[in-house]
């Protein structure tokens, strides 16, 4: 089966918002060996809409739409798609009885008169339970089996409702016979997508008859196998193979899979070896932190951390030696080494990170240009330092550097296990 979908929004074709859900729903249904034919965008004119659902039913007989289902006056999606099928539109007295008791249950008040809308859905329409807002899903089918799936614009409701109500549906109808498009990611991160492709030049075979892209981002390379049109046991079987190989060459730069965080895996293996984390922060200011503590569950591990953005700080908080700044500057080799033991004295942690560099756009020169980023690790005592040549603007240097101080500890843990083995 084909589907169309049609994302519905004057902002997503003023740039203003990017359109996260078709790219949300093609990944999603792929996955199901269901292929998006094509994806169009109109504004929010009951006249577009009409226009483009008709043009897409009319191709594939299959649309989804997003968007557009709000209770506001821009929001047209329903009356010009329930007019494409002649129905009217009627008050779903359920529906309108659900919201008003919503509204009294969660806000303490009457619901707005123009909700009131929400409840307004075309006749013989089906109801997509929206377990993430006020606005109903909704499903219309003609008696020659073309229909019409209406997701809300929000991403998080579009996205539960697909996944709780709608691909169910779609399932039923698709008739893949089974067949499906499936993706595994390998997550690398400190070798460049060029290194990485020569290190899978060497392997005899390649990844085999599986595709491979590399997507390089701010937190290093992802390694992207899929296969399609495959029996769901066979393109795990392949895939399985495809990573084992890939897993032979790029080895320890492979963090994780998927959706994996790396802020993650190193607190993973920091509990395993019962090691305490502190961070001290100058040009990263607090991000290597939020990283760590994003992580559910990191207070057994993460102590705390100092921002040593200003000068005055290193040498008040972390123990830097104003000749150590003045002969070396504050982005150096003995200033980052310093940080790190000052603040694993501090806090009296197993493990200590400190970053130091130059985010930009300016404070560069010729020795320290832009993106210069050192790193120390202090591990019981024992401290390394790294210099970093990161690339691209301010937000990506940071964040790279974060990444990379996450990555220099994880290293240091694995290399530990091998040495106690
Ligand atoms: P609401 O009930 O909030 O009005 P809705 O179903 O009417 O929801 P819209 O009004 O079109 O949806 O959009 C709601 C929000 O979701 C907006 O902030 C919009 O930017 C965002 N949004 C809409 N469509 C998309 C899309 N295709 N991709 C990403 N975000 C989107
Ligand atoms: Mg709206």
């Amino acid at each position: 089966m084909k589907i169309e979908v049609v994302t519905i929004g004057d902002e997503l074709l003023l740039g203003y918002t990017v359109d996260t859900n078709a790219a949300h729903l093609a990944r999603t249904l792929a996955a199901e060996g269901v292929e998006i034919e094509r994806r169009t965008t109109c504004g929010d004119t009951a006249e577009s809409i009409a226009t483009a659902v008709r043009d897409a039913l009319d191709r594939t007989g299959a649309v989804i739409t997003t968007g557009g289902l709000g209770p506001t006056s821009d929001d047209l999606t329903k009356p010009s798609i329930a007019a494409l099928f002649g129905r009217t539109m009627v008050l779903d007295e359920e529906h309108l009885a659900w919201m008003q008791e919503r509204w009294r249950a969660r806000f303490q008040r009457a619901m707005p008169e123009s909700n009131r809308q929400q409840a307004m859905l075309p006749s013989g329409a089906r109801k997509l339970v929206n377990n993430h807002g006020s606005a109903p899903g909704i499903w219309l089918e003609d008696d020659r089996g073309r229909w019409v799936a209406m997701l809300p614009g929000v991403p998080r409701e579009m996205r539960g409702m697909l996944s709780d109500t709608l691909l169910p549906l779609v399932r039923e109808r698709a008739g893949t016979g089974g067949r499906v498009v499936r993706s595994r990611t390998l997550r690398t991160t400190g070798i460049g997508e060029s290194h990485i492709a020569d290190l899978v030049a060497t392997i005899d075979g390649g990844v085999g008859d599986v595709g491979l892209a590399y997507l390089p981002n701010a937190d290093g390379t992802d390694l992207r196998l899929t296969v399609r049109d495959v029996a769901p046991s066979d393109a795990d079987a392949r895939l399985a193979a495809a990573a084992d190989r890939l897993r032979t060459v790029v080895a320890d730069a492979m963090y994780g899979e998927d959706g994996a965080d790396l802020a993650d895996v190193v607190l993973a293996l920091c509990r395993r070896h019962a090691i305490t984390v502190g961070v001290a922060e100058s040009c990263t200011g607090g991000m290597l932190g939020a990283r760590l503590t994003a992580v559910p569950g990191s207070s057994d591990i993460v102590r705390g951390g100092v921002i040593a953005y200003d000068d005055a700080v290193k040498q008040s908080l972390l123990g830097v030696s104003p000749d150590q700044i003045r002969e070396h500057g504050a982005v150096s080799e003995p200033v980052v080494r310093a940080m790190a033991s000052g603040i694993r004295a501090a806090l009296g942690v197993g493990a200590a990170l400190a970053i130091t560099g130059i985010a930009g756009p300016d404070g560069g020169s010729a020795d320290k240009p832009v993106g210069t980023v050192w790193i120390a690790l202090d591990l019981g005592g024992d401290v390394q330092a790294r210099r970093f040549a990161m690339v691209g603007d301010r937000a990506e240097i940071r964040h790279r550097s974060a990444q990379a101080a996450l990555e220099m500890l994880r290293r240091r843990l694995l290399d530990g296990v091998r040495v106690a083995r």
